[in-house]
């Protein structure tokens, strides 16, 4: 990592003795800190108010056993988070994650990620997130359903829709979130829409919100492409993952013209020449929920399966990381690099390590973070929330519409804040100095809470 400015390499030093352990959550403020020094240059009130450390000390952390019993009886035990990190700006917002590497240190992580991607939406919302320890995979549909069932007989004490709103995230997904619902309606004996976000169509959902991270980051880098005069015409893309956001982003480059050649998932990837074939992945992924090398058997000739080496390898012109945080490191980058990568664009939570950000920075490939990038799956749920709140339900085009308005309005912020602060074109520090003046100049009006 980068070395810091003096105050605020202090302030990042306590921010790492006070939080022992949680490297994720480190590495997730050492990238908004690198930005704070031309802000501090500026602003200095910010420092003296004492915003900086504020921001980096959770509102509340709750912490919660999940005890639940499998299908065969036996009684199993997981831990529950949620992480209510920043309310300037609304009710905490943020999705839940189920997945074995949950740990306090990955919420806070995903949490203080979260207030600033929040901030950037322009809507009125705070930062959360939660989770738990639980490995899905495997596990029946009626394990899953008592796992949220038990989940929520804790947590709904601590939501509501003035308070904290989840949704989802790794691991949870509409089925999970109908199950989570239905408990906390059944425990408050409240059809209170609004305290979730992903809900299902039929039941207080809104349209395009499955859709909207995935088309969310295409539309953001198809404004990256327009900022130079281009289009994605053609270009060749690769797009880890294979979950629900990979999915929609492959969508919506193909809606756009581009060309996805590779996808992946936990065990490999897969290269289709004639560029991936969205409903044989769907039905791989999400009918037969398979792996990834499973989509060769679909599609003969064109594709085919590795299983060493590295997604990254692949020659793209533009490269959209959907997985996970940290896929892609250093020799990801080199790679891209190497191969005439231009654009990367984050659709998952913070893949790419900082190493891997320095080398694209070095090189001149433009760089788009997850705050900004993939802000389109929260935006959404606020859309969600204002539907529920006005009890409205919206066309699927005025919904995609409103989207693809906010993510080219979170551009624009980006580059017009990075232009201000005498740093054009870059969106790391467009998009940190913007959401973070935002969110501080809320906490500044409303005093010392
Ligand atoms: N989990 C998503 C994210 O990382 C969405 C959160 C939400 O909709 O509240 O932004």
């Amino acid at each position: 990592m980068t070395r810091l400015d003096g105050k605020i390499s202090d302030l990042y030093d306590e921010v790492v003795a006070r939080n022992p352990g949680e490297a994720e959550f480190h590495q997730a403020v050492h990238e908004v800190f690198d930005s704070l020094g031309l802000v501090l240059a500026q602003h200095p009130h910010y420092a003296d108010a004492g915003i900086i450390k504020r921001l980096c000390e959770p509102e509340r952390q709750i912490i919660f056993r999940v005890p639940w019993v499998d299908d065969d009886g036996r009684v199993q035990i997981n831990r529950g988070f949620r992480v209510e990190f920043n309310s300037a700006l609304g009710p905490y917002k943020g999705g839940l994650r189920f997945h074995p590497t949950v740990y306090l240190g990955v919420m806070k992580f995903l949490g203080f990620e979260q207030i600033f991607k929040n901030a950037l939406t322009g809507l009125p919302i705070g930062g959360g997130k939660g989770g738990a320890d639980f490995d899905p995979k495997g596990r029946s549909d009626g394990e899953v359903m008592r796992f949220c069932q038990s989940f929520m007989t804790e947590l709904y004490r601590h939501i509501g829709e003035y308070t904290d709103v989840p949704a989802g995230d790794t691991g949870v997904g509409g089925r999970e979130i109908g199950y989570l619902f239905g408990q906390y309606k059944r425990i408050t004996n409240r059809y209170e829409s609004g305290v979730l976000t992903g809900k299902g169509l039929a039941w207080g959902g809104s349209q395009v919100r499955t859709e909207a991270t995935g088309y969310g980051v295409v539309y953001f880098v198809q404004e990256m492409l327009a900022a130079s005069g281009a289009q994605f015409d053609g270009r060749r893309v690769v797009v880890s993952g294979s979950g629900n956001v990979a999915l929609h982003a492959i969508e919506k480059v193909q809606q756009l013209g581009g060309h996805v050649v590779a996808c992946s998932d936990s065990n490999g990837y897969v290269i289709d020449d004639k560029g991936i074939d969205l409903a044989a992945l769907k039905q791989v992924k999400e009918v037969e929920r398979g792996r990834i090398s499973d989509y060769v058997e679909h599609r003969g000739e064109s594709a085919r399966s590795v299983t060493s080496g590295s997604i990254w390898d692949v020659p793209a012109d533009i490269a959209i990381p959907c997985a996970t945080q940290n896929e892609l490191d250093a020799d990801g980058a080199q790679a891209l690099i190497d191969n005439g990568c231009q654009i990367v664009a984050e659709g998952a939570n913070m893949p790419c390590t900082p190493d891997a950000i320095r080398a694209f920075a070095r090189a001149g490939v433009r760089f788009a973070p997850g705050k900004a990038a993939n802000a389109g799956g929260v935006a959404t749920s606020a859309l969600e929330m204002q539907q529920n709140a006005s009890r409205d339900s919206w066309s699927f085009e005025h919904t995609e519409d409103r989207l693809s308005d906010i993510m080219s309005a979170i551009h624009h912020t980006c580059l017009a804040t990075a232009d201000e602060y005498g740093v054009p074109g870059d969106y790391v520090l467009g998009a940190n100095i913007a959401s973070f003046t935002h969110v501080a100049d809320a906490m500044l009006s409303l005093g010392v809470i």
